[in-house]
């Protein structure tokens, strides 16, 4: 499956919008008809430079046939729209830097750039029974927290707390529930200041359904205090570590599933 990207905006300094569409996203969403999770996510094929295919080609069929160091990068990225009528699909991408594969080709797209994808896949859907849905993480759940927001019905109540570089890079979040939103912002002296952003909450009353995506020891601090400070179920808790500082998702994804065994053992 592959997308041609239609249109490209900077949202805010650290996040660009990659509109993809076109014939070849036909039967992205085999079931048009059900309501999607909100965290639904394609996995992005990224050739390398000198890569002798593309810019359409099957990632399975280059698996096979190709050495390993030309083999396409792979990422994941939330789906922020998809609109089935138009083969529409949206997708925000954090800028961070001119390191790695994904940011920097979001940064520096063009109409006409093609990007071959597979999915969806996905995990999470606000549960319409949970008295209080919270929402937390930063630039890179942003997406997924967006649709969620979205997806809530008026009368439902959402606590969201996001992290961001500043004021210029927060995002206007569109919802019918009653949702308390704050940003907080990183300093040079508390890079990571959503934890204690979390912590300073008040636990809600009655039951939480809780949404943690992010970077990974940040996911993983919050985790911890909403089961062990808040009491929240295991069973209540989407917490997902998507990226971690100072790797490469290839690193991350080579040590992830011992980590997040080791998250999951977390009392
Ligand atoms: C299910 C899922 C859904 C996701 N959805 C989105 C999404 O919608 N939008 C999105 O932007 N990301 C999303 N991510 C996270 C994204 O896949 C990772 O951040 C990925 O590592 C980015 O790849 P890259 O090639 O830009 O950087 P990499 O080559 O992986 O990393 C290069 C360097 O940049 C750092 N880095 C990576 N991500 C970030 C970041 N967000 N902020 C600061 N530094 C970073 C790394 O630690 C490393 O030092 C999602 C991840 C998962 C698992």
């Amino acid at each position: 499956m592959h997308g041609v990207v239609t249109s490209v905006e900077r949202l805010t300094p650290s996040l660009v919008r990659v509109v993809l569409g076109g014939d070849g996203l036909s039967g992205f969403w085999p079931d048009a008809g059900e309501t999607p999770d909100t965290d639904a996510y394609v996995n992005l094929a990224l050739p390398p430079a000198g890569a002798d295919y593309g810019p359409v080609f099957d990632p399975a069929e280059v698996k096979e046939t190709h050495p390993r160091e030309l083999q396409p990068a792979r990422r994941r990225y939330t789906v922020r729209a998809w609109d089935p009528d138009a083969l529409l699909l949206t997708l925000d991408f954090v800028v961070h830097g001119d390191e790695g594969a994904a940011g920097a080709l979001a940064a520096s797209a063009r109409p006409g750039d093609v990007l071959v994808l597979t999915g969806p896949g996905s995990g999470y859907r606000p549960d319409p029974s949970a008295d209080v849905h919270l929402l937390v993480g930063d630039e890179s759940a942003v997406p997924a927290i967006a649709v969620a927001l979205e997806s809530l019905p008026a009368g439902a109540r959402a606590v969201v707390r996001l992290v961001c570089d500043g004021p210029d890079h927060e995002l206007a979040l569109v919802t019918r529930a009653d949702a308390d939103v704050a940003w907080v912002h990183r300093t040079p002296e508390d890079p990571t200041p959503l934890p204690a952003a979390v912590a300073a909450l008040a636990r809600p009353e009655g039951r939480v359904h809780a949404f943690v995506h992010g970077e990974a020891d940040e996911v993983r601090e919050i985790r911890r205090h909403l089961l062990g400070t808040w009491g929240l179920a295991r069973s209540d808790m989407s917490c997902s570590p998507y990226w971690r500082r100072t790797m490469t998702d290839e690193a991350w994804r080579a040590v992830k599933r011992e980590y997040v065994k080791a998250m999951d053992a977390d009392a």
